[in-house]
């Protein structure tokens, strides 16, 4: 990700820059603010179709086909994070992880 920070500015907090680094651009919040393990790919908020985030595209009133940025499914959840309704069957697949 590109930084923000100009050589006039002074350096921001680093747990932010951290949180920032590991986000991807079409993600509706910091990557890694979700639960822990979860990814986008298991969120209700993903659309692994157009590998697009619903909540961005909610949030920002981007268009959805050209103006949402695409996002991997192997991204840490951010605090948006919903989970996708499971089966059973889907759930034990998950467990075993
Ligand atoms: S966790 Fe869900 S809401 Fe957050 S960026 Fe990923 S798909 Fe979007």
């Amino acid at each position: 990700m590109i930084s923000l920070l100009t050589p006039h500015q002074t350096r921001s907090n680093p747990k932010i820059d951290a949180l920032a680094a590991r986000t991807a651009p079409g993600m509706a919040h910091f990557a890694g603010t979700g639960p822990r393990g979860e990814t986008c790919g298991h969120c209700s908020h993903f659309d692994g179709k157009h590998q697009l985030c619903n909540k961005f595209i909610e949030l920002t009133k981007a268009q959805r086909r050209r103006g949402a940025p695409k996002i991997k499914s192997n991204l840490a959840a951010c605090k948006y994070f919903e989970p996708k309704p499971t089966t059973t069957k889907q759930k034990f697949a998950r467990e075993r992880e």
